[in-house]
């Protein structure tokens, strides 16, 4: 089978392009540049490819009839290109608009150019099922939650929305007009959700600079770089639970093989951390980088026992995932941005 994957050079979306490859399918992407297309056709011939992964421009995915070109000959689609920033944000439209025009947009060209496909998968979020405002911790979320807090906050607020309840905001529309899609059209084909927490992980995707990396790994970052005071731990503003970036990858592939997976949501959710974590694996494996603080060593279960809590047994059990362990997903993060940005 042939799979499109919308915004191929992002963090997940380059795993998850990786993912399919490695499961014997064909991959399509849509870029935004094609200067990220050839990085992207260069990085997996490199990983025994060659061929079976190409890519077509989507400069704008707010734009009617974007992906028609894309979705031609394509047997299943795993959407990723969504806006994925909470600082600076100036107006929560600048998230929510090109989530949910992006999302519509995906589906209405398939339903107008290739409505035979089997299955689209979207990637939602974990802001798609928590409310930050009004549910009491330790809440433990499931799959049957959903952020009512979020497009309240920014009706409300408008332009001085907070940056997190905008992004939040703009996961929860695009999936509710996801699941409203598939109410309303009743295609033939079916869908499915990945709703992950913090995606950590080694980066394969293109990155020059430490400062153009994707949000979840910039927070990472700034830890093993040393550029984290002792005071900023245990840092409870950055703690939720986490994944790594490969489950999330092999869960996009389940979801559109999965015959249960249909019409599904699912929160891919390795556990709890907070940066205490990261900073104890550092001193453990790296012991080498310099000006990290050390906090309070091992004192995960204390940090973590009354935080909220995001359930990921469903993907372990409907889509067969086995969580990788928080130390190995760390290792390979470090290794991966230190040999990018050397230091
Ligand atoms: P990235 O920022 O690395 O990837 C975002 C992708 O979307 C990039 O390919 C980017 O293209 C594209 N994109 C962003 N804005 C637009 C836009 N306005 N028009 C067209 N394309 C756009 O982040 P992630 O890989 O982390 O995010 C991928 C998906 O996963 C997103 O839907 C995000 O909401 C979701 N997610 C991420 C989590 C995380 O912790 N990382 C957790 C839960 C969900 P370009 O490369 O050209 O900028």
């Amino acid at each position: 089978d042939y799979i499109l994957v919308t915004g191929a050079s992002g963090f997940i979306a380059v795993h998850t392009v990786l993912a399919f490859l490695d499961a014997g399918y064909r991959v399509r992407g849509t870029v935004r540049s094609k200067s990220k297309g050839d990085y992207l056709v260069k990085l997996f011939t490199a990983k025994g490819h060659q061929g079976k992964f190409d890519y077509v421009l989507v400069d704008d995915i707010t734009k009617p009839n974007a992906f028609d070109e894309a979705v031609k000959d394509i047997d299943a689609v795993a959407h990723l290109a969504s806006p994925f920033y909470v600082s600076g944000v100036k107006d929560p439209q600048e998230l929510i608009h090109p989530a949910i025009e992006g999302t519509v947009g995906v589906l209405k060209s398939v339903q107008k150019v290739n409505p035979k496909i089997k299955r689209v998968v979207i990637t939602s979020s974990f802001y798609s099922m928590i409310n930050m405002d009004s549910n009491k911790s330790p809440y433990h979320y499931t799959e049957k939650d959903w952020n009512v807090d979020s497009p309240a906050h920014v009706e409300k607020n408008g332009a001085n929305s907070y940056g997190g309840h905008s992004y939040a905001a703009s996961k929860t529309l695009a999936e509710r007009a996801f699941w409203k899609f598939l109410q309303d059209e009743k295609p033939s084909w079916d869908g499915a959700t990945i709703n992950p927490p913090y995606v950590i992980g080694a980066i394969l995707q293109e990155c020059e600079t430490p400062e153009k990396l994707n949000t979840s790994v910039a927070i990472f970052y700034q830890w093993a770089a040393g550029n984290r005071k002792e005071a900023d731990l245990p840092g409870a503003p950055e703690a939720g639970s986490w994944v790594d970036v490969s489950d999330v990858a092999l869960a996009h592939v389940r979801a559109l093989e999965v015959p249960e997976a249909s019409g599904q949501r699912f929160s891919t959710s390795a556990g709890a951390f907070t940066p205490q974590d990261y900073v104890d694996v550092l001193h453990k494996d790296f012991p080498d980088l310099k000006n990290v603080p050390v906090g309070k060593t091992n004192a995960h279960d204390e940090y973590t026992k009354d935080m909220d809590f995001v359930d990921g047994s469903k993907a372990e059990k409907v889509l067969g995932i086995k969580y990788k362990s928080f130390e190995q997903t760390v290792v390979e993060m470090c290794k991966s941005v230190r040999e990018r940005f050397g230091f």
